[in-house]
């Protein structure tokens, strides 16, 4: 059984406020929310970071990313605009090795950030 916490919502081991799922990702509410919208959406297979992409996995990403463009569409905050960031590593910031995309939206965001 696998010890990472995103593995463990993909497979329904501890609760999450699922937004969006299908196949291959899950969307879901980020438990200490930043802004009014944050939403993590992750590959349901374990790609630990951006380090982790290449030619086999890079279907999934691209797929992430439509996803996100219809979800900013469908919350309606797609003219308002938005943030979609993926933390890598240690100084980038990353607390969670499975890779994940933060879309943040409902507030004004500042750069650079912190
Ligand atoms: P990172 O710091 O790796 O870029 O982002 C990890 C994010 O995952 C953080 O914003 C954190 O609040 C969120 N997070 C960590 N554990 C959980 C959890 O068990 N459930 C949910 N919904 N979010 C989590
Ligand atoms: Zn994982």
């Amino acid at each position: 059984m696998s010890e990472c916490v995103f593995c463990k919502i993909v497979n329904k081991e501890i609760p999450s406020e699922i937004v969006y799922e299908d196949d291959k990702i899950i969307a879901f509410k980020d438990i200490n929310p930043i802004a009014p919208v944050h939403v993590l959406f992750i590959p349901k297979n374990h790609i630990a970071s951006l380090n982790d992409i290449d030619n086999e996995n890079a279907d999934v990403i691209s797929h992430i990313f439509i996803k996100i463009r219809e979800m900013v569409k469908e919350l309606g905050i797609s003219d308002e605009g938005y943030r979609v960031v993926s933390n890598c590593g240690a100084l980038g910031g990353q607390t969670v090795d499975h890779i994940h995309f933060h879309l943040i939206g409902g507030r004004q965001f500042q750069w650079p950030p912190g």
